[in-house]
């Protein structure tokens, strides 16, 4: 049997340990946390805590809890817990000996030798620092390694010829971003850059300021001089700060967080997604900054970047996503949990030197996206076929996401959710895969936020629920094996129900909106119809039942290319030859895709033609 060498990524506000099991890399649970604080305290009875209950007590009892000791590596700062003073070192062997006792219990081994790993930035006494604390936990370290290399092994980076990668790792407390270049078993970090002192934690400084200030506002009680209450706060703020990665809105309550008069009074409002970006965006362009510095220092433009990998659980906060993709123009990778990949990446290189031929870790993902189509505007006009995924393919499973979508008339009764397979903003060029109604909303104007979550399980089914949020009136769909490869009969049967929708039955001279029996039958296996007998209404205008509503999205992409044409044919005399010519050329590809009813076809040259308007009306 191969030596069992574990892989420990130490970090300043959370620990994790990773090890070989059942042919592949696994960051090891104990009673379901794969994540351990790296926080160590005493309790009342003189009781060592470290992890989560260490975390727990450090705002009752700052003077008997250390955090954050991985900022003094390498230093002489001697720490107090109890009447004794401590070394650094000696408080992360605490940390990693807790780890090592865990993994042994979940792998049933003695462990005595690790892989450590450490930010790039780490000078040689910090790196002597981390193997003191190794030893004094009874671990070997059989190697140090630098946390971006770490994450590069993790996506097995190494495999695949000459690569440079940003790695961007924010944490709880520290944030740095590093330039990797990696060639086979050769890493080198060209550039490191940060601030060790941004991370998770000041967001939910920011997030607990806006809470309590909001709730004095509304008549609540200022308790910054409550720690009990302070502490109660602080654990709400980032729980909710974590569900906003995932979720457009969320309420905090906290029953009798204090007390007036001796009274009891309770805390509960809700936060938006929107709001809280607010607070932290400028936190977040200026690590931005450090990411052009970085590109700089290394000599590299961003064009030279091959990937992005996100690290630290504060990556998980979508506008970090969003404000990368749109400085480099790269779509970071998300397949593997930003806060577990380094513990991974450590895992890879112990599996690797004990043995064991890791390409590189195996997750669960999702391999395509999901969502609703909506109303909304597409290429300038328009349309209720709008497409944008609320699960993204390669996210990790399990996963629960929410996103709001708005009623489009006034007293909308329901909400007919068409749900897809694919990437395309044109719902109709991705797979349906599901179909229901949720009716019965309040009687309200148009505006009214109906709140669409999708869950998507490790088996792979994905769970689809629309509710009201006004009322929480809601209703749901299964959709079983969501995730496999569909099979060839199945992509025939997808592909033939689009011909009957888009195309044959008009080739074949049928009326529009009549249906062959055999495009009835499946489009009902494919939707899973619930209550199809209950007729309702669309998001944005009453419809009839399920199938008819199909054959009115066929009716209403055909009405669309004709307003387009209508609208080209009146601007016709306004353009100069060359937008004339095109013009004309773009009314014949239409005329001929609608005439040979070649959906896809239709909706190029559509676009096509609506963007040369946008440019003519523009001018
Ligand atoms: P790390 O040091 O990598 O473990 O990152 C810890 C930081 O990530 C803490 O500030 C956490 O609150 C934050 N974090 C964890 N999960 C999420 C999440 N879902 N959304 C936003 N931040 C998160």
């Amino acid at each position: 049997m191969a030596e069992v060498i574990v892989g420990i990524d130490l970090g300043t506000t959370n620990s994790e340990i990773a090890a070989f099991i059942d042919d592949n890399v696994q960051v090891l649970a104990t009673a379901g946390e794969q994540i351990m604080p790296s926080v160590v305290g005493l309790a009342a009875d003189g009781a060592l805590l470290v992890g989560t209950s260490a975390r727990n007590q450090y705002v009752l009892y700052p003077e008997r809890t250390i955090k954050s000791i991985k900022r003094e590596m390498g230093t002489d700062h001697q720490v107090t817990l109890g009447n004794r003073t401590y070394s650094p070192p000696e408080i992360s062997a605490m940390i990693l000996r807790t780890l090592k006792t865990r993994a042994e219990a979940v792998l049933g081994t003695e462990v005595h030798k690790a892989v450590i790993t450490v930010p790039a930035y780490f000078s040689d006494a910090q790196r002597q620092a981390t193997r003191d604390a190794g030893q004094i936990a009874g671990l070997e370290v059989v190697r140090i390694l630098n946390e971006p290399t770490a994450a590069a092994l993790a996506y097995g980076e190494d495999r695949q010829g000459a690569r440079t990668i940003l790695v961007y790792d924010l944490g709880g407390g520290t944030f740095d971003v590093s330039l990797v270049y990696v060639e086979g078993e050769i890493t080198e970090v060209l550039a490191s850059h940060g601030n060790n002192r941004l991370g998770g934690d000041d967001f939910d400084q920011l997030l607990l300021d806006f809470v309590h200030e909001r709730f004095v506002r509304s008549g609540g009680v200022d308790v910054h001089t409550n720690p009990r209450a302070m502490s109660r706060l602080l654990r709400a703020v980032e729980e909710a700060k974590k569900r906003l990665s995932f979720e457009p809105y969320t309420r905090i309550r906290e029953e009798h967080l204090t007390e007036r008069d001796g009274l009891p009074v309770h805390l509960d409002l809700e936060v938006t997604r929107t709001e809280y970006e607010q607070l932290i965006r400028p936190l977040l362009e200026g690590t931005l900054d450090s990411v052009h510095r970085a590109l700089t220092d290394a000599g590299k433009r961003p064009e030279e970047v091959d990937e992005i990998l996100l690290v630290g659980g504060a990556t998980r906060t979508p506008l970090v996503s969003m404000l990368l993709e749109e400085k480099t123009g790269l779509t970071p990778r998300q397949e593997l949990h930003p806060d577990l990949c380094v513990a991974f990446g450590a895992g890879v290189l112990a599996a690797r030197i004990s043995g064991h031929d890791i390409e590189r870790v195996l997750v669960d993902i999702s391999p395509y996206s999901f969502g609703p189509s909506h109303f909304g505007i597409l290429n300038g006009m328009p349309s209720e076929h709008c497409y944008r995924p609320i699960i993204v393919r390669n996210t990790p499973l399990p996963i629960s996401r929410t996103e709001t979508y708005l009623t489009m008339v006034d007293n909308q009764e329901g909400w007919q959710v068409s749900v897809y397979q694919g990437d395309d903003e044109y719902a109709l060029n991705n797979i349906l895969v599901g179909r229901f109604i949720v009716e019965g909303f309040s009687k309200v104007p148009a505006g009214n936020e109906i709140l669409c979550r999708m869950d998507l399980d490790l088996d792979g089914i994905l769970r689809v629920t629309a509710t009201e949020k006004r009322t929480g009136l809601s209703k749901h769909i299964t959709i079983e094996g969501a995730t496999t490869a569909m099979s060839e009969a199945a992509v025939a049967a997808a592909q033939a129900q689009m011909r009957s929708l888009f195309g044959q039955d008009l080739e074949a001279g049928a009326e529009e909106g009549e249906w062959s029996l055999d495009a009835e039958d499946e489009l009902d296996e494919l939707d899973e119809l619930e209550g199809e007998e209950e007729a309702t209404e669309a998001l944005a205008e009453s419809s009839g039942e399920a199938t008819k509503d199909d054959a009115r999205d066929r009716r209403v992409q055909i009405s669309e290319a004709r307003a387009v044409l209508e609208r080209s044919r009146r601007l016709l005399d306004t353009m100069n030859n060359d937008d004339r010519e095109e013009a004309i050329s773009l009314h014949e590809r239409i005329e001929n895709a609608l005439n040979t009813s070649d959906t896809k076809r239709l909706h190029t040259a559509m676009t096509e033609l609506a963007d040369l308007l946008f440019y003519v009306e523009e001018k």
